[in-house]
Formats: C-alpha cells, sequence, structure tokens
C-alpha cells in the first residue's frame, strides 16, 4: 500500500531561524511536502504541495486507478463538481491540493444546505433555545427574576446575526476555495454530454457556456419535498428553509412531519415560546430510530408542552381564515383541525436536487425515488461521473458527504488507494429538546439482522443528577435514556442509542469505540467519568460480569493484564 510506504519513506524536517518548518515525505508515485512558514507580520502560512507522477495505475482493494493530476489539454478541467456544498467543496479542494485544474459551480450560495439552511442556523436557534430553557430552570437554582419582566426573547436580534454568520461562512468558503487553487463559477449545471457541461451563469449579463472536463462529480443535495395537490400548501405553508427566513418568533406554529427536521424545529420553537403543534402521520416521530429513543423523545417534547397529534394521515388541506389576521385553519386526513396557526410548517422528507442536471444526457442512471445510483466508490452508471451526498440518499449528513468527497478526491488525483467511506456505524445526533445521538443498528434491527439468541440489551432510565435538587416529584423530572445493543458471546455492541442532556457532545466518542469493535468488556474497563450522564454507559448493569476473553485486552478485571494488581471481580 502507498500509504504505508510513505510512512517509511525518508522524511526530512528543517527548521530555521526565520521559522519556516518543511516535511518532506516521498513515495514512488508522489513527493509530498508541508511548508509552514511565519511571514514578517508574525502570520503563520501553510502550504501543502503534492508532486505527483503523472498517469501511474495503483492498485486498491483490487481495483485499479488512474492518478491524473496532470491536466489535459483536451479539456477545461481536470474535475468539474456540481454543487458548493459540504461533499463538493471538499471534494473540490482535496483534489486541488494534488495539483488538479478543478471548478465548482454553484447556482446558490456557496457552503450548500449546511451553511445557509441546515446544520449551521439550526444549531445557532438550538442554542437560542437551549438558553430559554435555561432561563426556565434558573428558579430551582436559586435565581429569581424569570417571572418578572427583566427578561425579553428578540428573534429578530438573532435572525440577523445569525444570517450575518452565515454570510461571513459564504466569503470564508469563497477564499478557501480560491486559496486551494479551485475556481468557483456561479450558475446553474446541466449536462450536455457525459463530459460536457453547460453553465447558465447567475449573472444575467454572462453568457452560457460549455465546459469539458475529464471527471465531473455530481453534488447537488437535496432539497425539501412538499406533498403536491393539497389545497392552500404552497400559499400558506413553509418548508423548513422558510423556518430561516421568518424574521419574527411565530405565536402559534403548526410542524407537520415526523423526522429529525420536524422535531428539531418542533423543539426550537417550543423553548422559544412559540405554542407549538406537531403532527404525525403515523402513532409518533422518529419511527426509525430505536423505540427507546423515539418514546421517550416523545414523552419530553409532551413535558415540554409541545402537542402531538398522531395518526393524522398527512394534511388535508390549509385555509386562511375569513378575517384580517392572516391566521390559517390546517385540516388533516382525520378529521383533525388546528385552528389560528400563524405558521405552517412541512417538514415531511426531502428528495435529491435532480431536475435540471439532464442526467439522461450523461446516461446517469437513478434509483426510483430520483437519487442517483452509485457504488461504495462514488462512482455512476457512466464512467468519469460520480456523485456523492444527499443526492445519493444514503447516509445525509455533511461529514459523510465531506468524507466521501475527500476520499475520492484521494483516489481519483492523490494517487492514494484508500479504500471507501464506509457507510456504516456513523455517529448521528438529533438536535431535539432534549438531544439525542445514534449509532449502529436498533434492537429491532439487530434482532432482524442476527436473530433474537444473538443479541443482548443493556438499558438505563434515570433523571440527570442537574434535576437532582429541583423540588419536583421524581416522575416530573426530564429523563435520560440509554440503551446499548450487543451481539454473540463475545458482546459486540452494534447499536448504542442515548437521549437525555449532554448526547450531542457524548456520542462523539463512542462512535470510534464502535468503530473499532467495542464489546460490553470494553465499555465495563473504561473507568467511569463521575458525575456525568456518560458514566452510565460504563456502568450499565450488570457490570464486569461479560465476557472478558475476546474484548477488554486491558481489563482491571482480566488476569491476563501485566500490570494487573489485586483487583477482583465486581458486579454491582
Ligand atoms: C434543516 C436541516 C438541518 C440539518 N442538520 C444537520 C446536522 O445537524 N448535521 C448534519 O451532519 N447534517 C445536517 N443536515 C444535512 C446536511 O445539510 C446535508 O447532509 C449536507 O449539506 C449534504 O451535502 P451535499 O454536499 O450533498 O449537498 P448540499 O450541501 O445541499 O450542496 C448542494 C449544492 O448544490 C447546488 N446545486 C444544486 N443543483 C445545482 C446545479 N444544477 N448547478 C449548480 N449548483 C447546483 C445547491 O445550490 C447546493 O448549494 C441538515 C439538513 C437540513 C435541511
Amino acid at each position: 500500500m502507498v500509504v504505508a510506504a510513505a510512512a517509511k519513506a525518508a522524511t526530512t524536517t528543517t527548521s530555521s531561524w526565520n521559522h519556516t518548518t518543511s516535511i518532506e515525505r516521498r513515495n514512488k508515485f508522489s513527493t509530498m511536502a508541508f511548508l509552514r512558514t511565519l511571514d514578517n507580520k508574525g502570520i503563520m502560512k501553510e502550504k501543502f504541495e503534492i508532486t505527483l507522477k503523472s498517469a501511474t495505475l495503483i492498485q486498491a482493494d483490487n481495483r485499479t486507478f488512474t492518478t491524473t493530476a496532470t491536466t489535459d489539454e483536451n479539456y477545461d478541467f481536470d474535475y468539474l463538481v456540481i454543487g458548493g456544498g459540504s461533499g463538493g467543496i471538499a471534494s473540490a479542494r482535496r483534489a486541488a491540493s494534488y495539483g488538479a485544474k478543478v471548478a465548482v459551480i454553484e447556482k446558490g450560495r456557496l457552503g450548500g444546505t449546511c451553511v445557509n439552511v441546515g446544520c449551521v442556523p439550526k444549531k445557532v436557534m438550538w442554542n437560542a433555545a437551549s438558553i430559554a430553557e435555561s432561563l426556565h430552570d434558573m428558579k430551582h437554582f436559586g435565581f429569581s427574576g424569570y417571572d418578572s419582566d427583566a427578561i425579553h426573547f428578540n428573534w429578530n436580534y438573532i435572525k440577523r446575526n445569525r444570517d450575518k454568520y452565515v454570510l461571513r461562512l459564504n466569503k470564508i468558503y469563497d477564499c478557501n476555495m480560491k486559496n486551494s487553487g479551485v475556481t468557483p463559477i456561479l450558475g446553474e449545471a446541466s449536462f450536455v454530454s457525459s463530459d460536457s457541461i453547460r453553465v447558465v451563469p447567475s449573472n444575467p449579463d454572462e453568457e452560457a457556456m460549455v465546459l469539458r472536463a475529464k471527471h465531473i462529480l455530481i453534488a447537488t443535495g437535496g432539497k425539501p419535498w412538499i406533498p403536491s395537490g393539497i389545497e392552500g400548501i404552497d400559499e400558506y405553508a413553509m418548508t423548513s428553509d422558510g423556518f430561516f427566513e421568518l424574521e419574527e418568533l411565530p405565536e402559534k406554529a403548526v410542524v407537520v412531519g415526523a423526522g429529525y427536521i420536524a422535531v428539531e424545529i418542533a423543539g426550537m420553537l417550543q423553548a422559544l415560546g412559540t405554542d407549538t403543534y406537531l403532527a404525525v402521520r403515523k402513532g409518533c416521530a422518529l419511527r426509525n430510530f430505536d423505540t427507546l429513543l423515539s418514546t421517550t423523545l416523545d414523552e419530553e417534547m409532551q413535558r415540554h408542552g409541545i402537542q402531538i397529534f398522531r395518526n393524522t394521515n398527512g394534511i388535508a388541506k390549509i385555509e386562511l381564515s375569513k378575517d384580517d389576521s392572516f391566521r390559517k385553519t390546517v385540516y388533516f386526513q382525520n378529521g383533525d383541525v388546528i385552528d389560528n396557526v400563524d405558521t405552517v410548517i412541512i417538514a415531511t422528507g426531502r428528495i435529491p436536487n435532480v431536475d435540471t442536471l439532464h442526467l439522461t444526457n450523461a446516461n446517469v442512471m437513478q434509483t426510483k425515488d430520483k437519487y442517483i445510483r452509485t457504488n461504495e466508490y462514488s462512482e455512476t452508471s457512466t464512467p468519469n461521473v460520480y456523485a456523492l451526498g444527499d443526492v445519493c440518499g444514503k447516509v445525509e449528513l455533511t461529514p459523510m458527504a465531506i468524507a466521501a468527497g475527500r476520499r475520492l478526491a484521494d483516489r481519483l488525483f492523490g494517487g492514494i488507494p484508500v479504500l471507501p467511506v464506509s457507510y456504516d456505524l456513523v455517529p448521528t445526533v438529533v438536535f431535539s429538546h432534549p438531544p439525542l445521538g445514534t449509532i449502529g443498528l436498533t434492537e429491532r434491527d439487530a434482532i432482524d439482522k442476527y436473530g433474537i439468541d444473538q443479541i443482548k440489551v443493556y438499558q438505563s432510565k434515570f433523571s440527570n443528577m442537574y434535576y437532582g435538587p429541583w423540588q419536583v416529584e421524581a416522575e416530573d423530572k426530564p429523563k435520560t435514556a440509554m440503551k446499548l445493543i450487543c451481539k454473540g458471546d463475545e458482546e459486540l455492541v452494534v447499536g448504542l442509542h442515548v437521549i437525555g442532556m449532554g448526547a450531542d457532545e457524548m456520542l462523539q466518542g463512542f462512535g470510534i469505540a464502535l468503530k473499532m469493535g467495542a464489546t460490553k468488556a470494553d465499555f465495563d474497563a473504561t473507568v467511569a467519568i463521575h458525575p456525568t450522564a456518560a458514566e452510565e454507559f460504563v456502568t450499565m448493569f450488570p457490570w464486569g460480569l461479560s465476557n472478558q476473553i475476546s474484548g477488554a485486552k486491558h481489563s482491571p478485571l482480566n488476569n491476563n493484564n501485566d500490570d494487573d494488581d489485586d483487583t477482583t471481580t465486581n458486579s454491582q
């Protein structure tokens, strides 16, 4: 493997009085140089250079890749990326770092969904909502004043500052791309053929052009889906995109949908003071998640005051009230009605952004739901045309698109025969109130996959210590719930689920553990951090009794531990 060869190759490091550091690594395919310099204003400049031997054939995982970082005069670009979102920009910059001639075509704002109408503005509002919750809790810790007129929330203030932050990020993305040598092209792209793209520039004064590229990446993401043919839905409802345009806090809102975006928006609105209704087609929200998460979230949403309308079977129509109030009445298929609503948000799913791409001109195949069909290497049905991120509908998350984009560029231009990204055991957080996190299989899926005899489940539900001093009944305290799903005698952890305060920041480390193949014994061998909620995962009852042979190589419970002392087996 080249990677291993590179690690063994000679490395030279020099450091001189002007604070320039350089590291050079050579292997048979490329020379990589990392330069770090302090300029005369004391600003650190970093440069990463890779010089490739052209058209090197590389073998990885029984597959052959050709490095193509030498610009071919028959083409305008080595790599043309459609979509300047999470996956597209990450892949383009990585490709450019290997010397490829790269352009990104973006029809909207740089940064894509995540920066403009997704993760970033959502997290800002979630933070605002979390502050609202803390203020609500303050009386339990001896602070007064919540019920006075001293505390006001100004939605428009945070909206304006959030917009400025997003604008700053748009500019940073533009700058980073240019600094990496990527050419940004603002306009809408469509296929003319498998290696030619027509661009209609966003600036109406510029003329359309056709660009040819050796490799083309489709990273056009997704967009909200609204059910069609429903009276009033187009005129009186908005999607999550519209939620981020709201200038004022709604007084009464209906959020329609059962996915993570619906519960996140409902949670934020309710915490910030909107009278919030969540309407789900079936019994509850997040039905694809482990039932411990969906049922606990359901209870917690109701505790927060969200009113859940169940089994609605979808919206029937939305009517505008006859007076001048601009209020709406929402009618559901099961006969339920919610009236006097000022904001209706439809969060019923997302669809791939493919309508204007003219994929048939490039023979790119799609699934029945219009997602682009790709293999694990992001290859489409057409050679030299690739796709990744939300437009493929596999794991629709920003870090997944970024990882797939970088790996693709590594293989195409870096001469690095890395394996494809893995779509397994991806940690995911839902920024609901409280947040929840999940990795791997649900209990139901684990039983379906391995059989009930092979599965052992550890579970815990408790009130976070934060609520300890609250003078309320135990059942009125918000709950944290956790579950470990283990497989076989070795009790390999194949699923980990948590809901409760801090779940969002808890999950990343457990993600590494599961990727490394941690067992229940490994969890038990890890000494708890006290007092935290996360410690429950490493002390789950019964503690210390799982098979200590396959896992927990450094367990104090294992006799084969070199520096073992007189620790004895323990149980709770
Ligand atoms: C409300 C919401 C909250 C989210 N929260 C999270 C979260 O907390 N964590 C997380 O990991 N993920 C979250 N996501 C998902 C995340 O935003 C996406 O998974 C991610 O942005 C996908 O990246 P992408 O590169 O595939 O597409 P995108 O980021 O959507 O980028 C695609 C780009 O292509 C452009 N484009 C489309 N068609 C064309 C064309 N024909 N020509 C030129 N340009 C075109 C679009 O304008 C867009 O800028 C959230 C999404 C939403 C909607």
